[in-house]
């Protein structure tokens, strides 16, 4: 890092202090925009990058709520408001014990880059809480989500902010939060997507963090003239973007053999089909069990149990051309990367938001991975998530073709955004450097219009 950089992040660690996962999220925008801001000395007299990295609004607040024994419970919940120069603060809500204002800050720092990129009118947002859906009957979580909502209506609206999902944040919580939020409100209106199909909800909406991750990857192959076809693929996670992911890299003939969950992972080598993953999303989404379950239906399937106390994770020692991170942030260090490669991947497209630590970055450039980081790669969910905006306001609803397409065609406009400015900022191949900046330059760009807010 040069040394204007290192002052720099000097700065924002002292302000910033206890946030790792910020300042992770943060030098890496700094490093990749000192040849922008050079370039563009105004940027640096109106202090884009120093106003950029601020949120506009932090809100925290306390979620009371009844468990089933009767028993008072109390979680922390938070929506940061980062930046709403290009449109409404946009971006999901976590539920997962993990949450702090750190994650928080660093998930809506990148949802501004990453919702920039998708040409949609959309600023960033993030939110959550630690709590942990895991466990919980039904009626817990409705009880969890009415006490969320009833503190978070008052700062989000179909014009200002509007939430989404993300990790412990699928359907069943989008509809006990909307049905809060319009008691409240008597507005049924577009205050959060991801919804059921039929109320508000868009087709493919489900489907598009995973499949935008493996058409970038597509894009991203065809550059070395190659595709999908018969090719050996690590998923992680098991969740939503897992799921979709792997139903996309069985469309174009992949052959995707890995599943995990914060206890372990399943290998199949004989790859896992359209029946098995038939099995797994039954088992994720309706029984909600554990991945270790996929070896009772399937013996022939091997399961590892994941061991914290190692320095690597061992389901990326699985050989494979093609590398799908889509379980959470910092799962592939730089151990994991140097196995990776070794092993013969050379394509890693994140679904996940910064599931590889900066020195495992370095490891997949240095070595000319075809590398599609998070804020580009899994933008595909955001942008049905703009769609979906679109269509509760002009109140209709697009087919599945239709969606598909009109996600298919962004994620090609942000890989070929991506490439385009990698290459005129002197790094081509470099995916990070590409999503960085242009995301960075049309929010920078409209900040500069709007004067100094
Ligand atoms: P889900 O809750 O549906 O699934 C998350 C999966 O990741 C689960 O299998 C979960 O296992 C695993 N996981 C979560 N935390 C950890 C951990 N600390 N260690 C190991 N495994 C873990 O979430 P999503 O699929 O929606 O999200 C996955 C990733 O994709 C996240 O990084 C999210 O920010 C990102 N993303 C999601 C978008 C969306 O549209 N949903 C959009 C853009 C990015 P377990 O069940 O054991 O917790």
């Amino acid at each position: 890092m040069s040394g204007a950089a290192w002052a720099f992040m000097e700065d924002v660690i002292a302000k910033n202090p206890g946030e790792p996962e910020f300042h992770q999220a943060v030098q890496e925008i700094v490093e990749s925009l000192m040849p922008v801001l050079e370039r563009h000395p105004e940027y640096r007299k109106a202090k884009i990058l120093e106003r950029i990295i601020e949120p506009e609004r932090v809100i925290m607040f306390r979620v009371p709520w009844v468990d089933d024994r009767g028993e008072v419970q109390v979680n922390r919940g938070m929506r940061v408001e980062y930046n709403s120069a290009i449109g409404p603060y946009k971006g999901g809500l976590r539920f997962h014990p993990s949450v702090n204002l750190g994650i928080i800050k660093f998930l809506g720092f990148e949802q501004v880059f990453k919702n920039a990129l998708t040409t949609l009118p959309m600023g960033g947002g993030k939110g959550g809480s630690d709590f942990d859906p895991k466990g919980k009957s039904d009626n817990e979580v409705m009880s969890f989500c009415q006490s969320f909502m009833s503190e978070l209506f008052h700062h989000i609206c179909g014009n200002c902010d509007v939430p989404a999902g993300d990790i412990g944040v699928g359907g069943r919580e989008i509809g006990f939060l909307f049905g809060q939020y319009k008691k409240l409100t008597r507005q049924f209106e577009g205050v959060l997507t991801g919804k059921g199909l039929n109320w508000g909800g868009s087709l493919i909406r489900p489907e598009a963090t995973g499949y935008g991750a493996v058409y970038f990857a597509e894009e991203m192959l065809k550059t070395r003239g190659e595709s999908f076809a018969g090719k050996r693929c690590v998923v992680s996670g098991s969740g939503n973007v897992a799921q979709f992911a792997t139903e996309k890299v069985l469309d174009l003939g992949g052959k995707p053999i890995t599943f995990s969950d914060s206890s372990g992972f399943i290998v199949d080598e004989d790859g896992i089909d359209r029946d098995k993953l038939a099995f797994v999303m039954h088992l994720k989404n309706v029984k909600r069990g554990r991945i270790k379950e996929y070896t009772d239906k399937y013996p022939k399937a091997t399961y590892q149990a994941a061991d914290p106390k190692v320095d690597h994770n061992a389901l990326w020692a699985v050989k494979c051309e093609v590398a799908l991170p889509s379980a959470t942030q910092n799962e592939i260090n730089i151990n994991d990367a140097n196995t990776l490669v070794k092993n013969g991947c050379y394509c890693v497209s994140e679904g996940a938001n910064m599931p590889t630590t900066p020195d495992g970055v370095n490891v997949f450039l240095e070595n000319k991975v075809l590398y599609g980081p998070g804020k580009a790669a899994n933008a595909g969910g955001v942008a049905v998530s703009g769609l979906e905006m679109s269509q509760n306001s002009m109140r209709l609803s697009w087919s599945r073709e239709e969606v598909d397409q009109k996600l298919h065609s962004i994620m090609v406009n942000i890989h070929e955004n991506c490439r385009a400015t990698a290459e005129e900022y002197g790094t081509p191949g470099n995916y990070v450097n590409g999503a960085n900046i242009a995301g960075f330059l049309k929010v920078a760009n409209a900040m500069m219009d709007q004067g100094v807010v």
